[in-house]
């Protein structure tokens, strides 16, 4: 297959890494130029535009979190600075906080990849669910639609009875918004007699704004016949990542730089490592280095079946504040969850500690009644473990059968840190 939205998407990875670095000179001079924070915030640090021209030169500027754009916004609005005083700016949309985000009428091919990787072309007639009021969701998924040639309904936070009826009526063949907003529409439409599959005709859903629960992605791909797909954006920076038909790893798009740093250094992390996925969105108004979604995940350098030949995120292990570090590592509760999934009948809780000046990790295992190779157990617990936290353990105990609760959590952290 060699079927993408545009030629950047299989670009060799020397192309990719002279088009990016091209791309960051260029949003550096620019910005260096037209933006009163981005001056201000070089000059502080003697950094001239030369000093910032490649992907490694990133690391000398800070990482600017959602409560500090806030803040520097409110300090110096509506843009704290950020963006080009002059610019031609087509819409200005908010979030809470407030922030305000200016947006051109560009060509930049925002959610375009997306929705062309989930496969929505011309003549499809797609409902578009996210909201339209303010924020940039509705109106910014609605043009990445109408860029890949579907028309698109804009039903934005209609009701479930109206959404229903304008499938039905317009004989809707995709849904983008909330996976739970179209579960919602879906139990409306039962309620209202109709069986959605035999009735509709809605095969293909792109979901953002929320995670999929794998559950529930089971149940609209085989009670319902729906294909899905995930995509994954922030509202300072827009579309960042992807799903595309081998629904493994997201791909990373094209127009944003994505980093996964460690919060406390502001240094980037090799792949497979998990920390905050860090973007900058580059573009010619809006200067916005380095910005932290507060989101946790890792990078995959594993190459895709599909072709395209981006990095890819390992979607998103949840946010910051629910991770632990443990020796320089954030540890995630979503991370755990996926290591249960190895041994599904079976409980475990890690421990955290800390032995001088080394954080320990130990874990139990709960036996079971029969108990057959516990070797072999530690061993495989071991590797999973390793594998998807890619931290070491140090211990690991088999407890007796009921010594962990089913509502006892999957991690303790014993620290102390006063
Ligand atoms: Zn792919």
């Amino acid at each position: 297959m060699s079927d993408y939205f545009d030629e950047k998407e299989s670009m060799t990875s020397e192309m990719r890494l002279e088009y990016y670095n091209r791309k960051l000179s260029e949003m550096v001079r620019l910005g260096y130029d037209k933006s009163e924070r981005i001056k201000m915030m070089f000059d502080e640090r003697s950094l001239s535009p030369a000093d910032v021209q490649t992907l490694d030169d990133l690391e000398k500027l800070p990482v600017i979190s959602r409560e500090q754009l806030i803040e520097i916004e409110a300090q110096d609005p509506p843009f704290g600075g950020f963006a080009d005083k002059k610019a031609d700016i087509e819409r200005i949309f908010t979030s809470p906080g407030p922030v305000y985000e200016p947006h051109l009428g560009s060509d930049d091919p925002l959610w375009a990849r997306a929705y062309y990787a989930a496969g929505f072309r011309k003549g499809d007639v797609v409902l578009n669910a996210f909201t339209y009021h303010m924020v940039a969701a509705g109106l910014t998924f609605h043009g990445g639609l109408n860029r890949v040639g579907a028309s698109v309904v804009p039903s934005g936070s209609s009701g479930t009875q109206q959404q229903v009826q304008l499938i039905k009526d317009l004989g809707v063949n995709g849904y983008t918004g909330t996976p739970s907003f179209l579960m919602a529409i879906i139990k409306k439409a039962e309620e209202m007699g109709h069986d959605f599959k035999r009735d509709f005709n809605v095969k293909r859903a792109s979901f953002g704004a929320e995670p999929l629960a794998p559950s529930l992605r089971k149940q609209f791909e085989e009670t319902y016949g729906i294909d899905t797909y995930q995509m994954y954006g922030a509202t300072e920076v827009g579309d960042i990542a992807y799903e595309c038909s081998e629904k493994k790893a997201w791909h990373i798009c094209e127009e944003v730089i994505v980093e996964i740093v460690d919060p406390e250094t502001g240094k980037r992390l090799g792949p497979g490592e998990l920390g905050e996925i860090v973007v900058t969105r580059l573009n010619p108004i809006f200067f916005l280095f380095r910005f932290g979604t507060g989101d946790l995940s890792s990078i995959s350098v594993a190459e895709c079946p599909c072709g395209r030949t981006s990095y890819m995120l390992n979607g998103i292990a949840g946010r910051m504040g629910d991770a632990v570090k443990v020796r320089g590592m954030f540890v995630a509760p979503s991370q755990l969850k996926r290591v249960s999934e190895h041994f599904a009948d079976r409980r475990f809780q890690v421990i955290i500690g800390r032995s001088g000046h080394r954080d320990t990790l130990n874990v139990k295992i709960q036996s079971t009644e029969q108990e057959e190779n516990l070797e072999g157990l530690k061993r495989l617990f071991d590797s999973v473990f390793k594998e998807i936290c890619t931290v070491k353990i140090d211990t690991i105990d088999i407890v007796p059968a009921g010594t962990i609760g089913d509502d006892d959590p999957f991690m303790i952290d014993q620290r102390d840190w006063k």
